[in-house]
Formats: structure tokens, C-alpha cells, sequence
């Protein structure tokens, strides 16, 4: 699988530039989509799954535009967007079968074949009969997921939702992501979520303000904000006038005291220490040093 994004922008009717000359390629296995609010992530998203046109720049997927080739590219697609939320008085394993009835050609056996390994897949064969609009958050987005996987899709879009799910359903959650990224299919996660990026996703980007800040590996992003992290425990005083000068990722309480992680690029206090960095950290970095967002 091979997606070749050149100069894509897009610009509203309201004037808004929402994505300005992205350039990316992307092969298969998992690809992190990060970027604050607004960056322009959705707008990507949808121009890639054929939702909406972009104003300029093409998309290639295996070789084909998809502006010319609408029909033969969406059967390749799946997409979970972040607002699926709806649900019609159907059971778990009825709307899985509307969703491929809709969505394949599969005959009534094979389908009944098809949306029980998908069930099993993401861990809801014991739920099936159980109305879908009655499934807890994190399993309606396991469902999500299988309605996004119910055609065999070689490249699969997931716009994260900005509310969480429990930390076991986001385990539960990226463990699917993995599997299925073993296989050629290109997965794309577009997320605000630093921690879901560095522990699935080989290649990643970083959006902001519809622009391209970052594209590579996360430990190229991480390897950028090397030497300017830095840990050190102060007093109740010394943390308070340090937080208004640099930006605090971590603190821990410790005795009276606060032992706190920090981003700089001079040493911040005599007494504090290089620390590791982390995906975390290279995101504050950037958002300050690179883009001038300040986050103190
Ligand atoms: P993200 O998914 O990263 O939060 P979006 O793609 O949703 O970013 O939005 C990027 C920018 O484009 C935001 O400023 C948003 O307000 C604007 N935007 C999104 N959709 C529309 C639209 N249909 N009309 C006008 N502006 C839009």
C-alpha cells in the first residue's frame, strides 16, 4: 500500500486555509497523524477517504488519483471518524451486517461468516446480541472499528475521538491497530493523544495550523528536543517562579517538595539534571520552539 500526498490545501468557503502544501508519503503499517486542535487533521482525513475534495495538490493511492478513480479507490477504504457515535435499534452483529451489506457483496452466509470473525476480532462475539446503542464507549468503538474492517480495507483512517476512553479500552484499542498493521494494509491515526502515537505507530506527522511540522519517525521528533529536558525537585517557591518561565511537562509531590520535568534550552536551575526525552516532550518542544505557541 502506498499513499503519495503532493501540495494538498484546503481552503474553505469561508476563506479558512485548513491544509496548506501537505506533502507526505505513507506506506503500510501504522502512520500517526498528530496535531492540536484545529491543525487540520479531519480535513486531511476526509479528503483522503473521498469525503471531500481538496482545493489544490493530488493524492495518489497505489498510483491512483483519487479524484479520478473515486469508485475503484473507496472500496480500498475504511474509515472510523471521530463523531461515530450513531446507532439505529439494531443488535451488535444486525448493524455489522447492515454495515456489510452496504459496504460488500458477500451472499447471507458468508456475511454471517464475516461479522462473527470480525466480532471475535475486536473481542465482541459474547455481546452480539446485545443492542448496539447499549455497548459501553470503548466497545462502540471496537465496533467502529469492525464496521471500518468489514470490507478488507488496505488502508484504514481512524480520527480518534478528543473524549477518552478508559486506559484498558485504549490498550484494548491499539493492540487491534497492531494486529492489523502487521498485515499490507496502511493505517492512518489521526490523533491529539502523544501516548497513543509513540507506542504503536513506525512513522508519524505533525500538523499544525494545516502545515507539515514534522514528518518521520517518533524518534526522530524525540531525538530534536535531545539536551532540552531536564529534571529537577525544588521547593514549593522555586517551582511556582520556574513554571512561569519554562514549560512543566511532569511534576511529582515528593516530601514538601516537587520534582518536576521541564523544557528548556538553557539549564533551567543549578541544580537540575538531564532527563530522557520522550514523544511527550518533543510535542511541547515543538509546539513552543518551532511553531512559537507558548504553553507556559
Ligand atoms: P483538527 O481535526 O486537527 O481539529 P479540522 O480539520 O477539523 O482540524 O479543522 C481545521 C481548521 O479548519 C479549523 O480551524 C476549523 O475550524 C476549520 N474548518 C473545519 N471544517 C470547516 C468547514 N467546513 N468550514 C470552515 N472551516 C472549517
Amino acid at each position: 500500500m502506498n499513499i503519495e500526498i503532493s501540495g494538498l490545501s484546503k481552503i474553505y468557503p469561508n476563506g479558512h486555509a485548513a491544509l496548506r502544501d501537505v506533502n507526505l508519503e505513507i506506506g503500510s503499517g501504522m502512520f500517526g497523524l498528530l496535531g492540536p486542535n484545529g491543525a487540520g487533521k479531519s480535513s486531511f482525513m476526509r479528503i483522503l477517504v473521498t469525503g471531500q475534495k481538496a482545493t489544490s495538490g493530488t493524492v495518489l493511492i497505489n498510483g491512483m488519483d483519487i479524484n479520478k478513480h473515486r469508485q475503484k479507490i473507496r472500496p480500498l477504504i475504511g474509515y472510523l471518524p471521530q463523531d461515530f457515535t450513531y446507532f439505529s435499534k439494531l443488535k451488535t452483529w444486525e448493524f455489522l451486517d447492515y454495515a456489510a451489506k452496504l459496504s460488500t457483496s458477500l451472499k447471507k452466509k458468508e456475511r454471517s461468516l464475516k461479522v462473527d470473525e470480525l466480532l471475535d476480532q475486536v473481542g465482541l462475539l459474547d455481546v452480539r446480541e446485545r443492542m448496539a446503542n447499549k455497548l459501553s464507549g470503548g466497545m462502540k468503538r471496537r465496533l467502529g472499528i469492525a464496521q471500518a474492517l468489514i470490507g478488507d480495507p488496505k488502508l484504514l483512517v481512524i480520527d480518534e475521538p478528543t473524549t477518552g476512553l478508559d486506559p484498558e479500552e485504549r490498550i484494548r484499542f491499539r493492540n487491534i491497530l497492531s494486529h492489523l498493521s502487521q498485515k499490507d494494509v496502511a493505517i492512518i491515526l489521526s490523533t491529539h493523544i502523544v501516548g497513543d502515537i509513540s507506542s504503536t505507530c513506525q512513522n508519524m506527522a505533525m500538523l499544525n495550523k494545516g502545515e507539515v511540522a514534522f514528518k518521520g519517525s517518533p524518534e526522530g521528533m524525540i531525538d530534536q528536543v535531545r539536551g532540552h529536558v531536564w529534571q529537577v525537585t525544588l521547593d514549593n517557591d522555586e517551582f511556582n517562579a520556574i513554571k512561569t518561565k519554562y514549560s512543566v511537562v511532569s511534576t511529582i509531590p515528593m516530601e514538601g517538595k516537587w520534582e518536576a520535568q521541564l523544557i528548556a534550552t538553557e539549564k533551567p536551575h543549578p541544580k537540575a539534571k538531564h532527563a530522557n526525552p520522550n514523544l511527550e516532550h518533543a510535542y511541547v518542544y515543538f509546539m513552543e520552539n518551532e511553531l512559537g505557541v507558548s504553553l507556559v
